[in-house]
Formats: C-alpha cells, structure tokens, sequence
C-alpha cells in the first residue's frame, strides 16, 4: 500500500478527521463563491460601466466643478448631502468688495441625472499627496456610468467647457500666482472701458497703437529670432489711472491679466522665471509698485521675515529668459521711477516708458463734462480754480461723486479737491 492511501484509509476510517474535512471544504467552498462573486461584478462593472477621471491639475477640472456646482445649485432633486464652499472675491474700482459663494460637491460620492443618464460622481482628495507646483493636495474627480452612455462625457466636457468660456465671455479674467502656477483671481469682471480712463492728449492712442503693433507683429520678431516680448513701463504719483488704464487696455484688446506680486512670500527666482514663462494665453503681465519690491522698504520688511526670496538679477534674469517664441506683454507700474535701477528700465526689458502725471487742464475739464453733461461754462471755471494745484484724477473722481448732482456746488468747492 502505498504511502497516500494509507493516509487515506486512515482519515476516511476516522469519523473525526472526516467531519473536519467536510467542515473546511464547506468554507472552502464558500470563500471561492464569494470570490467568484466579486470577481463576477468586477467583469461586470468592467463590461457594463466606463469611468472617468479628471485630475485637478487639468484645466477641464475647474470646468467640471464649475458645471457640477450649476447642476446642484439648480437641481433640487440631487441627492448630494456633502458640500464645499467656494467663494469668490471682486475688489470693485471703487475699492468695495463683493463675495459670491457657490457650492460645489464636497468630497465622496454623489449621484445624479443629467440629459436622462445616471452619473456617480466621485470626488478624491489625497491628503498625502501634494501638487508641487501649487501645494494644494491632489484632487481626482471620477464620473461612473453605464457604458451605452458613454457619450454624455463628451457632452459633460464640452457643456462645461462652454459654461465656463459664457461666464468669461466680455469680461476681463485676472489671475494671480498661486506657488508657481496661475490661478484665477475671483470672478471675471466686466470690462472697463477705454474711455472711462481719461489721460493727457495722446497718450493713450500712442500706447494702444504701440501694443497693436507689437501683437500684429509675431512674423517679424520670429523670424529674426528676437524674444517676443514688450515691457512698458507707466509711472507717475498714485491716483493717475495706471492700473486703471492696463484694466482698460486689456479689455480693449480682449486680453486677460496676470498680476505678478514680488513681495509674496515664497516666491523664489525659479518660480518666478517659471510663471513668467507659463503665463495664460492672451494675458498682459503686471508688475505693480516694482519700486517697493527692491529698495529699503524692501530691506525693512525682509528684516521682520516677511521677505519673498525673489532677488533683483532673478528678475533681470526672469524678465529676460521668457521664452523667445512667446508673446508677452509685461506693464510694470511705479511711484517713485526715480527709484528703480537702471538695468531694470533698460531697453529690452523696458521699451517704452509714459509718464501718467497729475491732472492737467485737458483732464480735468473732460472728467468734470464726463460727471455733468453739457455744461462747458462751469467746466472752464472748475478748471481756471483747479489749475496749476497739484491734483489726482481719483482726487477729482472722490470730489465729482461727492458732488454727483450738484455741478455749481463742484466748481464752488473746487477748493476742497486737494484737501
Ligand atoms: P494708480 O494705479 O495710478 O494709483 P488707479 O488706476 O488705481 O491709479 O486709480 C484709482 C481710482 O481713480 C480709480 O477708481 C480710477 O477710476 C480713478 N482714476 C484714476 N485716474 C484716472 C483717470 N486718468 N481717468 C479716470 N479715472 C481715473
């Protein structure tokens, strides 16, 4: 006999091994049932959904979130029970700010039905991952549905898309940097328009047709291989309308703007040599007060710690490395031009300087007649009692709106515009 049957004559002789066997073979028997159960719904799931999946670092992400938070926002019978907040900020010209929230899905799961087809949405945050470039945590929306559906993705995609393009169509979209990355600053705003920014003769119709210039231009720097790019630089004391200008300029050219903020914390030359060169399609580059950024106020602040790592030959070096083939338009603004160092304002990284002065006579008499219509006669006496004072056109703009209905009383306390 040989070895195995004794074995088995043995166990099969003795009623205890039998029972153990029969025992473990029932188990047996229902841990490969439930295997072959969940690998059943795996094909299953496999065979009858498809999935999609959106990572946050793609730019159709925002799209969909925007999407998805119309879709509950208008649907009262979505089953969504998690929510997230996201607000938006406008900082008005007027200074005053308005905030908008809208909720979008928070994470986990959520179902809902859109064209009549059924979607599970999932919405992953991985706490243990971070997006370097942004050091936001790494997010993943996932959409399930049946796979004869498969179509309502490009649908969803494309809707998105098209929501998100409606909601920015006519208006101006700022962005700011966000680590190394460009995020969009609040909700688009409408355009300004050219003419609500009054500057001396001329001044504008020369810059607007500089920059046409340069933009119908590509061809010709391309092909003697020299960057395409233009800085302009606008200075002259606070209040003259250089950020209001670039705002109107950038609408005027169907343009978005990118502010560029040296002093932010964190930012260091690779950054910043990263977002100049990775700038939004069609986006002037501003660079605001670029005196503050390098002189002693500077020096007082990195004292306190509060210092960005940005150093002025990183500009120098960021300003000039932009990639040649790249359009840009990069406006600095200043206070204090008399400050700002030499090699900064050199031609190449500063092609055209203006200087946005205080009020002149030609200012003053078309913002009094933009504020009261028809009425010249007081226009020339407002600007024969303001002239030769050295006046702001936001010092006007704060004296016309405090007089809005009453021209007479403006030209008879034009005295109180500088104090
Ligand atoms: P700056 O950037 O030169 O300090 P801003 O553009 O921020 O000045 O202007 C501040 C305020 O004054 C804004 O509300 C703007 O509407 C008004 N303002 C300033 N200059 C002008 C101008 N030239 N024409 C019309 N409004 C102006």
């Amino acid at each position: 006999m040989s070895e195995s049957n004794i074995l088995s004559t043995l166990f099969s002789s003795n009623p205890y091994f039998s029972a153990g066997i029969g025992v473990l073979g029932f188990g047996a028997g229902l841990a490969a049932l439930r295997q072959g159960l969940v690998r059943g719904s795996y094909l299953l799931r496999r065979k009858l959904l498809v999935s999609l999946e959106i990572p946050s670092k793609d730019k159709s992400y925002q799209w969909f979130l925007y999407w998805m938070s119309k879709q509950l926002n208008n649907n009262s019978r979505n089953n969504t029970h998690q929510y997230a907040v996201q607000t938006s900020f406008i900082q008005h010209d007027n200074g005053s700010i308005s905030t908008t929230f809208s909720l979008i899905p928070g994470p986990g799961k959520h179902y809902f039905k859109w064209r009549g087809v059924w979607l599970q949405v999932e919405r992953q945050r991985d706490a243990k991952l971070l997006d370097i470039t942004s050091g936001s945590p790494w997010e993943t929306v996932t959409l399930i549905t049946l796979s004869k559906d498969k179509y309502i993705f490009t649908e969803l995609l494309q809707e998105s898309k098209k929501l998100a393009i409606e909601q920015q169509e006519g208006k101006t979209v700022i962005y700011t940097s966000w680590g190394s990355e460009w995020r969009q600053f609040g909700l688009p705003r409408k355009r300004r328009l050219l003419n609500s920014v009054i500057l001396d003769k001329g001044i504008k119709e020369r810059i607007l047709q500089d920059v046409k210039e340069f933009i119908n231009n590509g061809k010709w720097y391309n092909e003697r291989g020299i960057p395409y790019r233009r800085g302009y630089l606008l200075y002259g004391p606070p209040g003259s309308g250089k950020s209001s200008f670039i705002q109107a300029l950038a609408g005027e050219l169907e343009y978005n703007i990118c502010i560029l903020n040296l002093s932010e914390r964190g930012l260091t030359d690779d950054r910043l040599n990263h977002l100049l060169s990775n700038a939004p399609e069609r986006s002037i580059m501003l660079l605001e007060d670029i005196d503050a950024a390098f002189t002693q106020k500077r020096q007082l602040t990195d004292q306190q710690g509060y210092h960005s790592m940005v150093t002025f030959s990183g500009l120098l070096n960021a300003l000039d490395g932009v990639a040649s083939s790249e359009e840009r338009i990069i406006f600095m603004t200043t206070n204090h031009v008399e400050l700002l160092d030499k090699a900064l304002i050199r031609p190449g990284r500063v092609d055209f300087k203006e200087l946005l002065g205080d009020a002149s006579d030609y200012q003053i008499k078309t913002m009094f007649l933009r504020f009261y219509e028809g009425e010249d006669k007081l226009a020339e006496e407002f600007v024969q009692k303001v002239k030769g004072k050295k006046v702001s056109m936001a010092q006007l703009q704060g004296h016309f709106v405090f007089h809005k209905n009453y021209p007479k009383n403006s030209v008879l306390y034009a005295d109180f515009v500088t104090k």
